[in-house]
Formats: C-alpha cells, sequence, structure tokens
C-alpha cells in the first residue's frame, strides 16, 4: 500500500475509535498516557518551526559582533521567556578577531583525500568557502540590513534551563549557534538549528511537562569565528558543575554534564554534486538525520553509546526521514565539550565527508535564505527536532502530569 494512503486508513481507524467527547482542556487522552515522549514530539510541528526560522531572518546574517546579531539575542531571550523556560541567563565574554584560535575539532593529518574531523572523502567535490562580497547578495534591503561591519569586543549568548524535579543536580545541554554570516540569512547555517532549540524549550517548558533531570537549552554565539561562545561557557562553568548554591538551597547553577548535543545545518540533504558542480533540486529520498560523535574524543565511548540512543529515538519518533551514526563529529559547538562529556552533533550531512565537499551550496552564501528551502527540506530539520525530543524526553525522564 502506498504510504500515505496506510496513514489515512489509520487515522480513520483512529477516528471511528474516538469518544464522543473530547478530554478536558489541559489533559491528555488515556492512550497517550503511555507513552507521554510521543505527546510531547506530537507538540512539534512544521509550520511553527518554520515560523521560528523565519523570524531569526528578520536579523539577516545575525553576525557576531554588530546590532543585528545583538538584536537577535535579545529576540531569543524574549521567546525563551515567554515559552516559561526557567533561569534565561546571559553568558557574557570578549572576542577579538586576533584572539588566539582554540580548536575546532580533534587534531587529525588532513591531506587531499583527508578532511576536517578524520572523514575520508568520496566522488565528486565542489567549491566550498565563505562570501565575503556584500555585491553577491541581490536582495538591496537584506544586503543593507547584513552591511554593519563586525567589531570586536563585549559579547553576550543565551541559554535556559528546564529544571529536573529529582535529579536538578544534573543535567543535559541541548545547544544550537545563532550567529551566522556570507551575506544571507543564515537561515540553515544555523537558523534551522537554533529553531530546533527554541521548540524544543517551548515544549518542555510547558507547566505540565515534568523530568526527573534537568536539561539546558543554549544558543551560542560567535561558532563562524572558532566556537568562541561554546569555548566560552566550557570555561566560565566546567568547575561549576554540580555545585549547590548558595549551599542547602536545593539550586544548581550549573548541573553536572551528563551529555552534550549540538544542532548545526538540519535542512539540505540534496546529495552529492555533479560533475559540473551543480547541485540536485530536490531533497533525495534517501535524506537522513546525521548523528556524528567523534571517536578521537577523550569521552568517544560514551559519545557513542549518546550517539545510538538518538538513533533509537528517531527509529521511535521521527515521522520521515531515518537516522545515520558517524564517528567524524568536528567542526561545531560540541567540540570543546567533547574530552570532558558525551557530545554529539546532528545535522543535515555529515560535516567531514559531505559538507566539506560540497553536498550544501548554500553553506555560508547569500543563497543561504528562508525562500530557498522547500517544506521537503523543512522536515528534514522537523525530523531531527523529533529524533532530540524523543531522546531528551526518554534520558531526561520526561512525563506528563494532569
Ligand atoms: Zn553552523
Amino acid at each position: 500500500m502506498d504510504r500515505h494512503v496506510a496513514i489515512i486508513a489509520a487515522s480513520l481507524i483512529l477516528a471511528a475509535n474516538a469518544p464522543a467527547i473530547s478530554a478536558p482542556a489541559g489533559s491528555e487522552p488515556d492512550s497517550a498516557q503511555a507513552d507521554p515522549i510521543k505527546v510531547l514530539v506530537g507538540r512539534l510541528d512544521l509550520d511553527r518551526y518554520k515560523a521560528t526560522i523565519k523570524g531569526l531572518t528578520q536579523f539577516g546574517d545575525r553576525r557576531q559582533g554588530t546590532d543585528r546579531n545583538r538584536a537577535a539575542v535579545t529576540w531569543i531571550e524574549s521567546k525563551l521567556k515567554s515559552y516559561g523556560c526557567s533561569d534565561v541567563s546571559r553568558l557574557k565574554y570578549t572576542y577579538f578577531s586576533t584572539d588566539a584560535q582554540r580548536p575546532s575539532g580533534p587534531p587529525v593529518a588532513r591531506n587531499a583525500d583527508i578532511s576536517v574531523g578524520g572523514a575520508r572523502y568520496r566522488g565528486v567535490r565542489a567549491q566550498t568557502g565563505v562570501n565575503e562580497d556584500p555585491m553577491l547578495q541581490p536582495d538591496e534591503k537584506l544586503r543593507a540590513l547584513n552591511s554593519q561591519p563586525s567589531q570586536g569586543g563585549a559579547r553576550e549568548e543565551v541559554y535556559c534551563t528546564k529544571i529536573g524535579a529529582t535529579h536538578p543536580e544534573e543535567m543535559y545541554i541541548v545547544g544550537a549557534h545563532m550567529d551566522g554570516h556570507g551575506w544571507g540569512e543564515a537561515a540553515n547555517d544555523d537558523g534551522s538549528g537554533t529553531a530546533l532549540v527554541m521548540e524544543l524549550a517551548r515544549i518542555l517548558s510547558a507547566p505540565n511537562v515534568k523530568t526527573e533531570r534537568s536539561i539546558r537549552f543554549v544558543l551560542w554565539n560567535n561558532e563562524e569565528t572558532g566556537l568562541n561562545g561554546a569555548w566560552a561557557y566550557v570555561t566560565q562553568r566546567a568547575a561549576l558543575q554540580g555545585k549547590e548554591d548558595p549551599a542547602g538551597s536545593g539550586r544548581y547553577p550549573e548541573p553536572k554534564w551528563l551529555g552534550m548535543i549540538q544542532h548545526d545545518m538540519m535542512l539540505f540533504d540534496h546529495g552529492m554534486p555533479h560533475t559540473d558542480g551543480s547541485t540536485p533540486t530536490e531533497q533525495r529520498p534517501e535524506a537522513d538525520v546525521n548523528i556524528e560523535f567523534q571517536s578521537l574524543a577523550k569521552v568517544a565511548d560514551g559519545a557513542q553509546k549518546l550517539a545510538w540512543a538518538f538513533y533509537a529515538a528517531n527509529e521511535a519518533y521521527a515521522t520521515d526521514y531515518p537516522a545515520t551514526v558517524g564517528p567524524h563529529m568536528t567542526n561545531t559547538d560540541s567540540t570543546p565539550f567533547m574530552d570532558l562529556v558525551p557530545a554529539i552533533s546532528l545535522r543535515e550531512n555529515e560535516r567531514g565527508r559531505e559538507i566539506g565537499a560540497g553536498w550544501d551550496p548554500q553553506w555560508h552564501q547569500p543563497t543561504d535564505v528562508f525562500a530557498t528551502y522547500s517544506d521537503a527540506d523543512f522536515r528534514l530539520g522537523l525530523n531531527a527536532a523529533q529524533t532530540t525530543l524523543g531522546a531528551i524526553g526518554r534520558l531526561s525522564g520526561a512525563t506528563l502530569s494532569r
């Protein structure tokens, strides 16, 4: 049977068995109580996810060190507050382009065959790079919006926390970076990951959702300059882990890290470039959510275990696209965590072998705008959201109260 026909048939059966009187407002039907995670995942919605990405694009490329970046931080913060997420906070640090670079991935000997993270290139490769020419942005309004240059100095990034009911002293960190560059709207890189994290913060902060362990939602700044926002977080807060403050308060400003999950470029999996350098126009039928851990990390075993937990959650909860696990996580905000705690990334493609080989022609280009993407593209990001919400719901022990 055609899959769509099967879905329609299934929903007809459900409709036929539905009780005549709907459940009282604020409660969930009994069948849903069997798996509260499924109810939570069901609260994700393609239109809402797209609307949050669209909201981020009003700030253009959100380049770090600009007014449009600061305005985006404030907008994200106000959204997190409106969702009821607890302890909305800002981490402060400074960034100057002359700062010493810290590692973006594990040390690997790169050559024509080996990419960042240790991945081996295969097949056709296309040109990649960061666009720095404003005139390549044909939209004059967007060009003007992106025109203020970046200035070194004070930086801020926002986070909030779902506080665990029985283990407030332990947490998972769920992140994405809100800054971008390239003279577009940074819609995919990384509006798509930022919106995913914001949607999870919204759903998990609902008053009838309880988790045993804490979950922190972080929207990193300065990813594109070398993961500086994530490095600042690790530098400032690693030593605070698990400390009750004030003593006896039951409050843990930095719960002990159990895992870090990063989302960076979630939408576009059209496959390998053609030999002429062009890209297939449609989302490929084999599109998948790429879950990567880093086999060279000090906590590789734990990270791999975490990756497979996400794979299992994808099989249980993602509606359209499967997941693939790979060992070459690199060049995103999970890197600064990977030697301290199990850390993974979710992406549209593997970072080294695929994105690094030009599979995403919008990457850091003026074409990374909302209008570039189809619903089949946005749906891949939604499936990553379903995967992470399913996995983090299970790992944190999420339940629903009536
Ligand atoms: Zn990115």
